[in-house]
C-alpha cells in the first residue's frame, strides 16, 4: 500500500480504480517521405475515419441536445471537405516531401491564423474549428492515438492538473473522484468538484503521478486529503466504515429538508446554491436550496466549441428557471478569462491573466457577445424569478454602462415583440477591494450585491488563487476581507439593497455566526453544503 497526502476540497470518501488522465498532446514531427501518393492516401483514410466520427457525434448531439447545438459538427464535416484546406495539405506533401501529420499541422496553423486575423467574430471563431478538425485528422493518422479523457467506467481520475475546460469535458457519471498533483483549493476545478459533490484532493505532488498505474485500486479521503493506493485489507475496512458513516451523516442532514434557515433567536437567512450548469439542478433540488445564488454561465461557453447562440442560451436559462419553479435564480454573466480560457475567444496570452482581460471587461468591449447573452437572459426571464449579476466590477462607470446595455436590449426586444419580465433584479459581484470600498456609491445603482470571496481574497491579500505554493498566506478569515464584507453589507442595507455571499467562504460554518451578525441576507454554497449550513444556522443563537 502507498499513501499520499494533498488537500481535500470536498469531504467524502471514494473507493475505486485509478484512471490516469491522458491529455491529448499531438506533438507532430516533420519527417521526410519518398512516396507522395501513399502519404496522400493516408490523409484520405484519416479523413474518412474523422468524417464517420463526426457523423456519429452529430447524430448523438441531435438526439440529446437538438439541432442548433448539433450544427457545429455538420460545419466540421463540411470543413473536412473544404477544397482550399485539402489542396494546401496535398501541396505541402508534394512540394516539401513531408509526412501527412506535418502537412495537416502546418495547414491548420496557416488557416487558423488567417481566420483569427479576420474582423468578424464569427469568422474568428472558425480558427478553433480548423484546429479541432486538424487535430482529429492527426489523431486518426497516428496509430497510437490517445483517448481524450482516458476514462472508462467509474474511475478515480488522477491528473497533473485539470483546466476547467477539461473538467467539464469529462463524463461526470463516470468520475468517482478527482486527484491532482497540483492545483489550489479555490481553483475552478476544485469548485466544480464541490458543485458535483465529488470527493477531490489537490496538490498531492508529482511523485504520486509517477507511481500510479491505470486500474490500480485506490481510496480517496476528501476529508483528510489522503489517498491510499493498493490499500491493505485493514485500511480498506476502515475506509469503507468511514464512507458508510459519512453517508449516514449526509442522510441525517436530509432530515433538515423543508425546515427553515432560522437561528435559535429567530434570525432568518436565505441559503441558495451555486451551479455551473443545468446538470447541477438535480443536486440543488435534492438539497432543498432556497434558490440559485450563482449560476456560473461561463461554463456554457466552456462546454461549447463556438459562441453559444441566443437560442442555445435561452434553452439553458429557461430550463433552470422552470426547474426552480418561481424560486430566485441569479445568473451571472460571462466570467471568461484568467483560468477559464475558451479557444474560440482567441484571447491574447497575458502576463497576469487574473488582473487582465476577463469577465465584465470582455463583455463591455465585445457588445456582440454581451448583448447576445443579455437578450437570452431577458427572454428567459418570463419563465421564472430571474436576477442577473455582473462579475469583476470595479467602478461606477462600469455599472452605468451595463445598465445602458440592459436598457438597449430591453428596448430591442420590445420592438421585436419578444416578451421579457420587468421584474428582473440586477446585482453586482463584490469581488474586488475597489467595489467593496465604493459600495456606498454602487449600492444605489443595483438591487443586490453578492460577495465573491474567492476573488476578493485573491485581490485583497495579493494571493494568486491558482498558486498552491502560497495557500498558507491566503488567509480567507483575514480581518481585511471580513471588514470589506461588513462595509458592503452596511452600504447595501443603507441603500435598500440586499447582500449575499457566493464565494466558497459562504460554506465555511466557522463563519456562519459572523455572517449572520453582519446582517448578510443570503449565503450561496455548493448544493452539497446547503443542509450543512442550514444545520449550523439552526444551532446558532445570536442572543447569547
Ligand atoms: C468568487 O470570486 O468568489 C466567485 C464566486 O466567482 P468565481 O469563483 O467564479 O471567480
Ligand atoms: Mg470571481
Amino acid at each position: 500500500m502507498n499513501k499520499y497526502k494533498g488537500k481535500g476540497v470536498y469531504g467524502a470518501v471514494a473507493i475505486g480504480k485509478i484512471s490516469v488522465y491522458k491529455r491529448q498532446e499531438l506533438s507532430v514531427k516533420r519527417t521526410r517521405i519518398e512516396d507522395v501518393e501513399a502519404e496522400k492516401k493516408r490523409v484520405e483514410r484519416a479523413k474518412e475515419i474523422s468524417n464517420q466520427e463526426l457523423s456519429d457525434i452529430y447524430e448523438k448531439a441531435l438526439r440529446e441536445v437538438g439541432e442548433t447545438n448539433a450544427q457545429i459538427f455538420e460545419i466540421h464535416m463540411m470543413m473536412l471537405e473544404d477544397e482550399d484546406y485539402n489542396e494546401s495539405i496535398s501541396s505541402i506533401i508534394e512540394t516539401q516531401l513531408v509526412n501527412a501529420e506535418y502537412a495537416v499541422a502546418l495547414t491548420s496553423d496557416n488557416f487558423a491564423q488567417m481566420f483569427a486575423a479576420m474582423d468578424d467574430a464569427y469568422m474568428q471563431a472558425r480558427s478553433a474549428d480548423v484546429k479541432d478538425i486538424s487535430n482529429r485528422i492527426i489523431k486518426n493518422l497516428s496509430s497510437d492515438s490517445t483517448n481524450m479523457n482516458g476514462v472508462t467506467g467509474k474511475m478515480i481520475v488522477c491528473a497533473d492538473d485539470l483546466a476547467p475546460s477539461e473538467t467539464v469535458a469529462l463524463d461526470k457519471d463516470n468520475v468517482l473522484a478527482f486527484v491532482t498533483a497540483y492545483g489550489s483549493s479555490n481553483s475552478h476545478t476544485a469548485i466544480l468538484a464541490r458543485n458535483m459533490n465529488i470527493p477531490a484532493i489537490i496538490g498531492v505532488g508529482e511523485d504520486f503521478l509517477n507511481d500510479i498505474k491505470d486500474g490500480e485500486l485506490a481510496i480517496v479521503d476528501g476529508f483528510t486529503g489522503e489517498i491510499y493506493v493498493n490499500p491493505d485489507d485493514e485500511t480498506l475496512d476502515a475506509m469503507e466504515r468511514k464512507q458508510a458513516e459519512d453517508n449516514e451523516k449526509k442522510k441525517l442532514l436530509l432530515e433538515l429538508k423543508g425546515k427553515e434557515n432560522v437561528t435559535i433567536d429567530g434570525t432568518k437567512i436565505k441559503i441558495f446554491a451555486n451551479i455551473g450548469g443545468v446538470d447541477n439542478i438535480g443536486a440543488v433540488l435534492l438539497n432543498d436550496a432556497g434558490g440559485i445564488g450563482l449560476f456560473r454561465s461561463e461554463f456554457l461557453y466552456l462546454e461549447n466549441s463556438d459562441y453559444p447562440t441566443e437560442e442555445q442560451q435561452l434553452i439553458a436559462y429557461r430550463k433552470v428557471l422552470e426547474s426552480m419553479a418561481g424560486k430566485k435564480v441569479i445568473i451571472r454573466t460571462l466570467d471568461i478569462g484568467a483560468d477559464k480560457q475558451v479557444d474560440y475567444f482567441n484571447l491574447d496570452k497575458e502576463e497576469n491573466p487574473a488582473l487582465g482581460y476577463r469577465a465584465i471587461r470582455i463583455c463591455l468591449t465585445r457588445p456582440d457577445i454581451f448583448k447576445t447573452q443579455l437578450r437570452a437572459l431577458y427572454r428567459a426571464s418570463v419563465y421564472g424569478n430571474l436576477g442577473i449579476m455582473f462579475p469583476m466590477i470595479t467602478s461606477v462607470s462600469e455599472v452605468e454602462k451595463i445598465k445602458a446595455v440592459c436598457d438597449e436590449v430591453k428596448m430591442e426586444l420590445k420592438e421585436e415583440g419578444l416578451e421579457y419580465s420587468e421584474n428582473v433584479e440586477l446585482g453586482i459581484m463584490i469581488e474586488t477591494p475597489a467595489a467593496a470600498v465604493i459600495s456606498d456609491l454602487l449600492a444605489p445603482m443595483v438591487d443586490f450585491f453578492s460577495v465573491g470571496t474567492n476573488d476578493l481574497t485573491q485581490y485583497t491579500l495579493a494571493c494568486d488563487r491558482q498558486n498552491p505554493n502560497i495557500e498558507s498566506f491566503c488567509d480567507t478569515h483575514h480581518e481585511a476581507i471580513l471588514r470589506l464584507i461588513q462595509m458592503a453589507a452596511d452600504n447595501a442595507h443603507k441603500n435598500g439593497a440586499w447582500i449575499g455571499i457566493c464565494g466558497e467562504l459562504a460554506a465555511d460554518t466557522s463563519l456562519t455566526e459572523r455572517f449572520l451578525r453582519m446582517g448578510i441576507d443570503e449565503l450561496s454554497v455548493s448544493p452539497g453544503f446547503v443542509l450543512k449550513v442550514r444545520n449550523q444556522v439552526r444551532n446558532t443563537d445570536l442572543a447569547k
